[in-house]
């Protein structure tokens, strides 16, 4: 499902306008379609359902990707747990209407006062990174007066054939415990008073198209489960994390989730263990997109440059990852005074932001005039989330589409909010 159509008032969100969104929130502007968000949900749901998985899975949508309130209430309404990398995420979970119990936690660097949160929260399970994160847990369980349900996450050591930044599940990557030193800290685990023994858990990286890594991965982890079973360490649930990519660009498809999962999936059917999964990117990428208006148009003798009013502070992804958006014109509700079209040529599309890696697209094709709106898309995902107040700019407002309604779910930062927390010398 394509996230825009064509209508009468040029490129809209489900019935919305985008002029209108722009009009009423001003730009830039997070923007999210309600029914995609389902049906993104509803394909992972599905896709296990084809496998016969449905009932004994529970998909734990990875917050970091995007952790607006409305965003995770509705995956709340439609039955998901989360998966969570800090205590802050933990509190947006529980504000958003989430319940503790289908909480996994990652991360490899938990601190003492995260781990008591959510130990007092009463989560599904710790997925522990490393030896250390073991005796920490236990000695905190301890001092609170319980027993942490656990999950060790293993490091497969395959190679998920993504951008080095997103790659996880490589032995030179500081996630997950070295896969040969899994059993001696299962063993180690179930032989500490406040630790319980639940599950084990992976996540090999982001924005994989291929499915093979996956599978292999979880080939790996189905082995040391059996192994631990007949050493006498039966684990109720298995976590195969995320990490399912989506298409960015129009010429370049990605599997449908379906078609992704199955090699992973077929390997589960016929076991006992309750399943877990993290997706992120996945749920929630496609379903957004950042609203932007030119706002300065600079012919060079070299590169053409189409200055507008979102920067890498509001989405990092190019700056950061080299990553390539979409991005097309939204063809109405322009503010162009001239009934001229500018002639189409190749456009640099970049921020304001004084850094010469701000920028949004490279040699971008388009026919544009200052005050024309633009549309990045596939910008869900990993977008807000990373938005800083690098140059002091306020950070963007966040909208829902909801058939014909648009509701503000993050309204516009200001200024003085920026630094209000900061003093003076006396
Ligand atoms: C980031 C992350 C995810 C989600 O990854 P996506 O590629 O967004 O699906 C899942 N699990 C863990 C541990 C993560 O760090």
């Amino acid at each position: 499902m394509s996230l825009t159509s064509m209508g009468k008032n040029g490129l809209q969100v489900e019935s919305v306008p985008l002029s209108e969104v722009a009009q009423r929130f001003g730009t830039p502007c997070y923007v999210y379609s309600r029914a995609a968000l389902t049906a993104a949900y509803g394909a992972y749901r599905d896709a296990l359902q084809a496998h016969g998985l449905a009932g004994r899975s529970l998909i734990c949508y990875a917050v970091k990707a995007n952790s607006n309130l409305a965003i995770l209430n509705l995956f709340a309404r439609l039955g998901a747990g989360f998966d969570i990398v800090s205590g802050g995420e933990l509190a947006r979970v529980l504000a958003a209407g989430g319940t503790a119990d289908k909480v996994v936690f990652s991360g490899v660097g938990k601190s003492r006062t995260e781990m008591r949160a959510a130990l007092e929260a009463g989560i599904h399970c710790f997925n522990v990174e490393s030896a250390s994160e073991l005796e920490q847990l236990s000695e905190v369980a301890g001092s609170v007066g319980r027993r942490a349900p656990v999950s060790l996450r293993v490091n497969p050591d395959v190679d998920a054939k993504t951008h080095p930044y997103i790659s996880t599940g490589l032995k030179t990557a500081k996630f997950g415990v070295a896969f040969g030193e899994a059993f001696d800290l299962y063993r180690r685990a179930a032989s500490l008073a406040h630790i319980s023994v639940k599950g084990i858990d992976c996540h090999i990286g982001s924005q994989l198209l291929d499915p093979a890594p996956a599978a292999e991965a979880a080939d790996k982890v189905l082995a040391l489960v059996d192994r631990l079973a007949a050493a006498g360490i039966a684990l109720e649930h298995i976590d195969l994390g995320g990490g399912m990519g989506i298409q960015y660009r129009a010429d370049e498809p990605a599997p449908a989730a379906a078609a992704y999962l199955s090699p992973m999936l077929a390997r589960l059917a016929g076991r006992r263990e309750k399943l877990v999964f993290e997706p992120g990117r996945s749920l929630v990428g496609n379903a957004g997109l950042l609203l932007t208006r030119v706002d300065v148009l600079k012919p060079g003798e070299e590169k053409h440059f189409a200055v507008v009013d979102a920067a890498m502070n509001d989405l990092m992804r190019p700056a950061l990852y080299d990553a390539w958006h979409d991005i097309v014109k939204v063809g109405a509700g322009d503010t162009a005074t001239s009934a001229a079209t500018g002639a189409s040529m190749s456009y640099e599309i970049v921020g304001p932001v004084c850094e010469s890696g701000d920028f949004l697209g490279h040699d971008r094709e388009l026919a544009l005039n200052e005050g024309d709106l633009l549309a990045i898309l596939s910008a869900g995902a990993y977008g807000m989330a990373m938005a800083s107040n690098y140059n002091s700019r306020p950070r963007a407002a966040e909208v829902m589409v909801d058939g014909d309604a648009m509701h503000l779910i993050r309204r516009r930062e200001n200024i003085a909010e920026l630094f209000a927390p900061e003093t003076v010398l006396p």
